[in-house]
């Protein structure tokens, strides 16, 4: 107890309101139903920021904001883009990384968050199948930043002049190869590495909308009689939209014949590689050259945690080595993430992944994972049972489906949704197929999610279209 009976108050309305919302989500509307005028109105009025707000008071007015005005990711029918639930131990790691500060750009900074971290890491990059010892790996905001690293280290890896010439550094324009289905993340991406869009190649899916390599190989052959240089296939490996694995192995015998950079983009099925049952829809991932994983998606641990994997060391060097005459020296057998990564101030991301895993144990790990592939086999006999097609086959837990009363068009698929939404029971979203088609998509991205939790979907989901029939 201090004596700041403002700070107690402080700490225990905090205390109360990670227990209530962790027990009491449930029984939140999932989707705020607030309008953009009312709630910058509503901001601006409950915190004046030409006052002093005393703590307790101003913590009260932010959780209510939180708690009213927001889409509730943490819900256990929050069907959605990836946006895990979290485990207490997550926010428990956020808040001693507040606490602490430690600066992880340095190791002589923050010695036990990275070696804290390096043990986390080496725990991923095993699982993948890759040697700890001769790869890279390190923390990112996110997926974006991780995709983002990888090009930028296969960049420098293959150019020995592109950290002082750029792309004048590339004899031929590079491309790279990635199915109509990988992640927007690339666009900005090739934007960022000064590539440019034109350099991607967006590769045809298959009727499950994986990448076809027959297609890549061609389209490698064209771009090499052209005159450009095949520079990285991207495989992804859980698509955003529909779960889709593409062929690993196929698209790593293309990848070294025509000696491109190999990069698995699994932002949210590489955690898949932790399951024993599940693992084996990722074989060929220990051939890439560069992995993304987020271990804020399937892995469920609080936002701001992609994960950056490269089998070239030197690579990593290449790309964002740097000395100055400000940052202590390296220590003796350790590695300064500020000359092997694109950030520079570094927060200690790692700890509520570490938290994670030694809470719940490898075993743990599995049967959350393996719990999440459940629900969704569950949810697609349901849905089966209750008249809907589903649309997608993967082993991952992401379920795309329609109705064949519905038109599986935009307008009336969104209509469909818009009317589930509403309700504030579930969230789904509707997602563009490759054909075209329009469908609604479903993703078991809470670990808490149950079977009573997929009947009320289902329920939902009759209800709407009841609805919109009529
Ligand atoms: C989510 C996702 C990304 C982007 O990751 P962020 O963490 O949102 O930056 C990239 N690729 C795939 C396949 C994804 O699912």
């Amino acid at each position: 107890m201090s004596t700041d009976p403002s700070l107690d108050k402080s700490f225990a309305l905090l205390r109360e309101t990670i227990d209530a919302v962790y027990h009491g989500v449930r029984d939140l509307p999932v989707t705020p139903t607030v309008t953009v005028p009312a709630l910058r109105a509503l901001v601006a009025q409950r915190i004046d920021l030409r006052h002093a707000h005393p703590l307790p008071a101003l913590m009260q007015t932010v959780i209510d904001l939180l708690r009213e005005h927001s889409l509730h990711i943490t819900h256990p029918r929050y069907f959605g883009l990836f946006n895990p639930s979290v485990h207490p131990s997550g926010v428990m790691a956020d808040a001693l990384v507040a606490l602490f500060n430690p600066q992880v750009a340095g190791w002589s900074h923050a010695p036990a968050a990275n070696e804290m971290e390096r043990l986390v890491l080496r725990h991923i990059v095993k699982s993948l199948g890759l040697e700890p010892d001769v790869t890279a790996a390190h923390f990112t905001s996110g997926g974006n930043e991780a995709n983002h690293t990888a090009v930028i280290a296969c960049l420098a890896w293959r150019y020995p002049e592109w950290g002082t010439s750029g792309v004048r550094a590339c004899p031929r324009p590079p491309v790279i190869y990635l199915s109509e289905e990988s992640h927007h993340s690339f666009i900005k991406v090739a934007r960022a590495t000064g590539l440019g869009t034109n350099a991607l190649r967006h590769i045809p899916v298959d009727a499950q909308f994986r990448m076809i390599p027959a297609r890549l190989a061609e389209q490698v052959g064209h771009d090499r009689a052209a005159g450009l240089e095949p520079l990285m296939v991207v495989a992804t490996a859980g698509t955003t939209g529909t779960g889709a694995i593409d062929p690993l192995p196929r698209i790593a015998e293309i990848a070294e014949r025509e000696s491109l950079w190999l990069h698995v983009d699994a932002a949210w099925g590489g955690a898949a590689a932790l399951s024993p049952a599940l693992r084996p829809h990722l074989r060929g991932i220990e051939r890439a050259d560069s992995v993304t994983i987020d271990a804020h998606k399937w892995l469920s641990v609080p936002l701001g945690a992609g994960i950056a994997i490269c089998r070239h060391h030197e690579a990593m060097h290449r790309a964002f080595g740097v000395d100055t005459g400000y940052v202590p020296p390296t220590e003796a057998g350790a590695e300064d993430l500020y000359k092997t990564s694109l950030q520079w101030s570094r927060r200690f991301m790692g700890l509520k992944l570490l938290f994670t895993f030694a809470e719940l144990g490898a075993e743990g790990i599995a049967q959350q994972l393996e719990h999440q592939a459940r629900m969704a086999s569950r949810l697609r006999e349901m849905l089966g049972n209750a008249g809907w097609e589903v649309s997608n086959e993967t082993p991952f837990p992401l379920v795309c489906f329609t109705h064949s009363s519905l038109a599986a068009d935009e307008v009336s698929t969104r209509q469909l949704v818009e009317s589930v939404l509403k309700r504030g029971r579930a969230w789904v979203s509707p997602v563009r197929l490759p054909d075209s088609r329009w469908v609604v998509r479903a993703c078991i991205t809470s670990w808490r999610t149950n079977q009573d939790d997929l009947a009320i979907l289902v329920d939902e989901m009759e209800f709407a279209r009841r609805s919109v029939m009529v």
